[in-house]
């Protein structure tokens, strides 16, 4: 396929992209006491290093009220100079031109973070807490116009090529934009041109102070089926009077608000391409400034039908470069096959992150890790064995990939006919598609490696030692438990009425062995997608469906990853009906005794079928049978600990960089 839309080289202002593919403005959250250090530094110049024709590296906030989270850099110190420096010498060094985001999120910070109280135009309240701001006085909003230029300043003084000043989500900037945010009756509100002049200062003085030779650009979304919000013909007019001023080289357009905050980062639930329709409104409208679309691009072949289309000038991808760095390079190559495409499950990168912890990659292990594994690349064992993997869920694939990868012959045995153990599964539940490629990806690269996998071929501890290989690994995987034990009845080891039947587990629907009837209650003790997708499966199907969680809402553990409240809607469009903060005390085979945990009252729930998404137990006897004839073995994935596909991938990573 040609890309040659994403591969011509653009002008922006004093610099040439040497392609059409941003690495766009995300929190890493790796600041280390308010500086980026090595780890924050091995990330971006992966990406460089990987063909990113420019990186817009993560929100720095410009003044005490702008602060959101502990991996925040520090704000007003030229401390932070000398440490960006280095990182973008280090991006510069691989052709990439490198952008600072400045931000102030306004009446939506966090208090917890910032100890300073959140100011706005108009004293509204925030969307991420229940704390309230105050109307900023006229010095306030000076001062913090003056705040965004010593920031670009700082940017400059560290070798950024630019600032993308942020005008997103509902933001400062775009507060002041925003008649329900912006009511006030001074020169900084009311009109068009009132509620646009804190954002025309702060560019118009940051070129003022940062020269010609310095990049800005603002970046903006849409969230225009939410009244409050700008509509797309505000926004396209609020854009074009900027760019008739020539107050930024650039727009960036994203998705989503802090009113919708499950757009921001649109998972699989959402269609891809989200912010191309007011990319081509605007691209329509201006006259300077390039435009960038943002928001489920996701793919090199996405970017060139954009781009194509002449819907943007530019393409931000964000989590599509955190699941494979190297994405743009292997584009060029016409690798597209190697490309390790994002599932966009949000569940390491904005589930970590939503946890203040640093991001990572479900997919991708390396992210966040290159400063200690070398990067998501690969140095050859010093000695080559050979290597026998037992097990091809998530766990052996990776193990074996990576194995090979270094140089080492690997036989990789699987007892059943495919690929991706419980993760194929996954695959298989609504618009999980992703997962299934991937799965189709592994075995792509396990085949280009010659790794030699064995189908059918259930492995006990003597066919193990027939094969006489250097190491043993062990991605068995994990079981069911069958007995129905809830972590909410701790005293119930099986749960009563078991043996009655018509109890299946959520391997049993999603590998189509359950047969079931009409009405089904999912059992999910999770809260996560093994259970709710394998709701949302049954409900598409037409099968009337209950969930009953210990929980206090559905799909809690979805949360992380903002999915959560889509997946409700979806299910209750589809009529399941949701029993929260509950357990099942009983199963007669045609009906469950429903326990609620707040009064321990109990009631009937007539069903056909019961469904356990409830936990699972470690697949590992092999490695006491290996033990006992005197060979060890590595043991990864669910086989060591029932967990999420992360950790059976991230096991299996590390344990391939190792052996
Ligand atoms: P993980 O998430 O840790 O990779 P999975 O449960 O998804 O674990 O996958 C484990 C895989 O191991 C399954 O495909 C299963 O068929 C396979 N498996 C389990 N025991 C054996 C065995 N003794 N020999 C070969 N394959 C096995």
């Amino acid at each position: 396929m040609s890309l040659k839309h994403v591969f011509s080289p653009v002008k922006l202002r004093h610099k040439t992209l040497k392609n059409r593919i941003v690495f766009g403005a995300h929190t890493t959250n790796m600041a280390q006491n308010g500086l980026p250090g090595d780890q924050h530094l091995a990330y971006y110049r992966e990406r460089a290093m990987g063909g990113a024709a420019m990186i817009v590296v993560e929100p720095m906030p410009v003044h005490p009220a702008a602060v959101l989270t502990r991996g925040n850099f520090r704000h007003s110190s030229d401390k932070v100079i000398p440490h960006f420096t280095r990182l973008t010498e280090a991006c510069k060094a691989h052709g990439t031109v490198m952008i600072q985001q400045l931000y102030h999120v306004g009446a939506h910070g966090d208090w917890d973070n910032s100890w300073h109280a959140n100011w706005s135009p108009s004293g509204g309240p925030s969307y991420h807490d229940n704390d309230g701001s105050h109307e900023m006085t006229v010095d306030e909003i000076e001062e913090t116009i003056d705040s965004f230029v010593q920031a670009a300043i700082r940017c400059q003084k560290a070798g950024f090529d630019g600032v993308e000043v942020w005008a997103a989500y509902h933001c400062l900037l775009d507060q002041f934009w925003t008649p329900f945010s912006n009511r006030r009756m001074d020169e900084w509100g009311g009109s068009l041109e009132n509620r646009t002049r804190f954002s025309r200062e702060v560019l118009r003085r940051i070129r003022e102070a940062c020269g010609e030779d310095f990049i800005i650009g603002l970046s903006v979304n849409d969230d225009s089926d939410k009244e409050v919000c700008l509509s797309r013909d505000e926004m396209v007019e609020i854009v074009a009077l900027h760019d008739a001023e020539n107050l930024m080289d650039y727009v960036t357009v994203g998705s989503g608000s802090y009113f919708d905050f499950y757009k921001l980062l649109p998972s699989f639930q959402y269609p891809e391409n989200l912010g191309a329709d007011l990319a081509e409104r605007l691209k329509g409208a201006v006259q300077h400034a390039l435009v960038t679309a943002e928001s489920n691009i996701r793919t090199p072949e996405n970017a060139n039908t954009v781009l194509g289309s002449g819907q943007a000038d530019l393409v931000a991808l964000v989590r599509a470069q955190i699941a494979d760095p190297h994405l743009v390079t292997k584009a060029r190559q016409g690798r597209l096959e190697d490309i390790r495409g994002c599932l966009t499950c949000n569940q390491q990168c904005w589930g970590r992150r939503g946890r203040d912890y640093y991001i990572s990659c479900l997919i991708n292990p390396s992210a966040g890790h290159e400063y200690l594994w070398g990067g998501d690349r690969f140095t050859p064992a010093e000695k080559p064995k050979t290597i026998l993997v037992v097990g091809a869920g998530p766990a052996g694939l990776e193990t074996a990939r990576v194995a090979a990868e270094r140089g080492h012959k690997v036989i990789l045995a699987e007892a059943s006919s495919e690929l991706g153990g419980q993760f194929r599964l996954a695959g298989l539940q609504p618009r999980r598609a992703q997962i299934t490629d991937l799965i189709a990806w592994y075995g792509r690269q396990l085949d280009k490696l010659g790794v030699d996998l064995r189908f059918n071929s259930y492995m006990d501890a003597e066919d193990i030692q027939a094969v006489g290989a250097d190491e043993v690994v062990l991605a068995t995987g994990s079981m069911p438990a069958g007995t129905g034990f809830q972590k909410a009845l701790p005293h119930v080891p099986e749960l009563p009425g078991i043996e009655t039947g018509n109890v299946w587990s959520v391997e049993d629907v999603m590998g189509r062995a359950a047969r079931l009837g009409q009405k089904v209650i999912v059992l999910d003790e999770g809260g996560n997608w093994r259970g709710i997708g394998t709701a949302w499966h049954l409900a598409e199907a037409g099968h009337q469906v209950s969930i009953v969680t210990p929980d206090a809402m559905v799909a809690r553990e979805l949360f992380r990853s903002a999915t959560d409240f889509p997946a409700r809607r979806t299910l209750a469009r589809l009529g399941a009906s949701f029993v929260t903060e509950a357990a099942i005390a009983g199963w007669s085979g045609q009906a469950a005794e429903v326990q609620c945990l707040l009064t321990g009252e109990r009631s009937q729930l007539l069903a056909d079928s019961l469904v356990l998404a409830t936990g699972n137990v470690a697949e590992n006897r092999l490695a006491g049978d290996l033990r006992a004839l005197g060979i060890a073995s590595y043991i990864v994935g669910d086989a060591c600990a029932p967990r999420l596909a992360s950790a059976a991938i991230f096991e299996g990573r590390k344990t391939g960089l190792t052996i």
